[in-house]
């Protein structure tokens, strides 16, 4: 464990999405997973239990797209109830949160983060392979009315297709109490086509945006933040290549069909679906799992991540 405290799990819902984003999932989709492969709700609501019992408070839920799984609203709403949960978050494209959202407050919701890397409507659907950005963009107002906070918005930034946007995307941050989440782009699945030219590191975005003032991030943040003078929101910097957070990280992943993840870029997973009619089973199963995590990656040094999953499969 290195001394890091596991307080955090992230939730892939599933791995299908009603977008195709160009660095994340193939152009023709994915082979459709056996609807018996998908872990069900009932069982993601042990594991969360069971994680619980271990200290973890701060659930994301994440996908493929998350928000196309049906009664997302009763899984979050039943996994409020769990004794020790803190905090519910998503991680979602934004596409059909704005009809969404409310009923996802009223659930238990308490964050977004909604992925948006292009504001030019055009660019917007390339990127996504069809997408319609006002559709992200009502989502956004509908939870900064909604007092969802904080809402983050994620960039995935990528040379020659969406850097010239970096400012425009700062400079939300003026009007809006957004919080703008620049991330390298990293060398797996569809993300290696770009990855030798598309490349740009948060430094090399630092160092081209001189308004932008540093703040304290929190222990424990995989991000580094700044601010543009009075502004309404905060930007930051996920760096998990040029300024790696292993030391930091604090969460495991499950996978939608049941595995956990220890790290996001090895390619060891465990399978909980044994351990799911034991409460004691699962739990100390988690445990060993929690206590055997990987001290960091070495995608800087294999140039590619080890994972055997896509993005769309872990969530990010
Ligand atoms: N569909 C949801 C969304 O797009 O927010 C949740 C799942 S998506 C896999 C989670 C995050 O992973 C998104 O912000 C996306 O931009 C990011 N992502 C996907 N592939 C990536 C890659 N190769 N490098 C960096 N981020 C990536
Ligand atoms: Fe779908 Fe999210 Fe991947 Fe885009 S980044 S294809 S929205 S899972």
């Amino acid at each position: 464990m290195n001394g890091r405290k596991i307080n955090y799990i992230r939730v892939s819902l599933t791995d299908r999405c009603n977008l195709r984003c160009i660095y994340c999932m193939p152009e023709e989709g994915i082979s459709k997973k056996e609807h018996h492969e998908i872990i069900r709700h009932e069982d993601i609501l042990k594991i969360l239990k069971a994680s619980a019992f271990l200290g973890i408070d701060k659930v994301r839920f994440t996908g493929g797209e998350p928000l196309i799984v049906k009664n997302i609203d009763r899984l979050i709403h039943e996994a409020s109830r769990i004794n020790g949960i803190e905090d519910i978050a998503i991680t979602t494209n934004g596409i059909l949160l704005n009809s969404m959202a409310g009923e996802l407050k009223k659930a238990g919701l308490k964050r977004v983060n909604i992925s948006l890397d292009s504001l030019k409507e055009d660019k917007f659907r390339k990127i996504t392979r069809g997408g319609n950005i006002q559709d992200v963009l009502q989502a956004i107002e509908k939870c900064i009315n909604l007092g969802i906070k904080p809402v983050k918005i994620n960039s995935v930034l990528i040379k020659g297709i969406n850097d010239d946007e970096i400012s425009d995307l700062i400079r939300l941050t003026k009007e809006l109490p957004v919080h703008v989440r620049f991330i390298e782009l990293m060398p797996i699945g569809e993300g290696m086509n770009y990855y030798e030219t598309g490349f740009i590191s948060s430094d090399q975005v630092l160092s081209e945006q001189k308004e932008l003032v540093p703040l304290n991030s929190n222990e424990g943040s995989t991000a580094s933040l700044f601010k543009l003078p009075n502004s309404k929101g905060t930007v930051g910097f996920i760096s998990p290549l040029s300024c790696k957070f292993c030391r930091n990280c604090n969460r495991i992943r499950l996978t939608s069909t049941g595995t956990i993840k220890p790290c996001l870029h090895s390619d060891t997973e465990y399978d909980l679906k044994k351990y799911l009619e034991s409460e004691i089973g699962l739990i100390s199963e988690l445990k060993e799992i929690i206590y055997n995590k990987p001290a960091e990656h070495n995608l800087e040094n294999d140039g590619k991540s080890s994972s055997k999953r896509e993005m769309f499969e872990i969530g990010g």
